[in-house]
């Protein structure tokens, strides 16, 4: 006789074997008497497996995570999973509503992990999403875009030093994976000091839909999902560009205050000292150049053109090898052609 899986228990609610549930988690009591609720979907499918949470709007208005959740979740082949998906499309519910990145309390939910029942607001709101999401998952995946109206070239920032994140990075197949040191606070720092593998995916900018970013992040969980054995693996692997491995970044910054214009876009190979944009004053007077601060790839631009000296600009991935990756981003765009191949994302995702 086949034993039957356990229950997956999530908020003091249990979800059978083959069940889908959409539970609230109380996060917070504000001082208008309003509860803040976190609203997850729980998958907890027939079969053992691996337990995922993917995550979005940690920082409220970075929502294409939201939108890449839904497309995930729209998709018939979550429903025969192995093992259990936690989707929390927003974790940040406050910020979502006011458009912002914040909590109420101004502070910057992830800087606070793993938080604390004790601590302020948002420290409380990191300690419930460890205690609920983080710490019942095996693996994890959370959807950020570019801060402060910067764009970001879709691209995978993880600690490559631990295998099983590397694995899952690669899997994952975003064009761009960044070896990215752990920040005090932050939810990769938390979830891997539970001994969870985690990636965190950066695309687009904050309060838009960007197709491209969505696109590679919807497909980017189902391969991971696939690599860990939630999903059946293909019978033939596609062909895919490898992602291009980044070591080390850095920002190009105004030499002057003014307007940004400028003069290459995201997913650009750039040489050392190439102009990445001018800055002038609204007279077309007293400008500037941006410089490339190294050979490499635009992996994240200003949108806003309003700049002080100093303000970063431009984020050049440092590349030793600008052939591989020009040859590796120009099929990244073919593959991802959406203007000239664009399909229902169901037929697009599995194909
Ligand atoms: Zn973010």
């Amino acid at each position: 006789m086949i034993r039957k899986r356990a229950p997956f228990s999530i908020a003091g609610i249990d979800i059978m074997p083959g069940e889908r549930r959409t539970v609230e988690i109380a996060a917070a009591k504000l001082y208008n008497r309003a509860d803040l609720f976190m609203n997850v979907q729980v998958i907890h499918g027939k079969k053992d497996g691996p337990v995922l949470f993917i995550s979005g709007a940690v920082h409220g208005d970075e929502i294409n995570g939201v939108e890449i959740i839904r497309r995930l979740l729209g998709l018939k082949l979550v429903n025969s999973l192995k093992g259990t998906l936690i989707a929390v499309p927003v974790v940040n519910t406050f910020g979502f509503i006011n458009k912002s990145r914040y909590l109420p309390d101004g502070r910057d939910l992830n800087r606070y992990f793993p938080g604390s029942a004790k601590g302020s607001l948002t420290s409380q709101i990191a300690s419930i999403f460890m205690e609920e999401i983080v710490s019942r998952s095996t693996h994890g995946i959370d959807f950020h875009t570019g801060a402060n109206f910067r764009n970001n070239l879709p691209q995978i920032r993880a600690c490559l030093s631990d295998t099983q994140v590397s694995q899952m990075a690669m899997a994952f197949n975003a064009p761009v994976v960044i070896d990215s040191p752990l920040r005090e606070g932050s939810l990769r720092q938390a979830a891997l000091d539970l001994g969870i593998p985690m990636l965190m995916y950066e695309g687009g900018q904050p309060m838009r839909y960007d197709q491209l970013p969505i696109q590679i992040g919807t497909r980017g969980i189902i391969s991971v999902m696939r690599y860990l054995g939630m999903l059946p693996a293909l019978k033939r692997t596609p062909r895919r560009s490898k992602s291009i491995l980044v070591k080390d970044s850095i920002w190009a910054r105004a030499d002057s205050s003014g307007i940004f214009l400028p003069r290459v876009n995201l997913g650009d190979i750039v040489a050392k000292k190439e102009v990445l944009g001018i800055v002038t004053d609204v007279f077309g007077e007293n400008g500037s150049q941006v410089l490339s601060p190294a050979k490499g790839i635009v992996i994240g631009q200003l949108e806003n053109p309003l700049v002080h000296k100093g303000d970063a600009t431009s984020h050049v991935a440092v590349i030793k090898d600008i052939g591989d990756a020009e040859i590796a981003l120009d099929s990244f765009q073919k593959e991802y052609d959406i203007e000239s191949n664009y399909q229902p994302f169901e037929d697009d995702l599995l194909k």
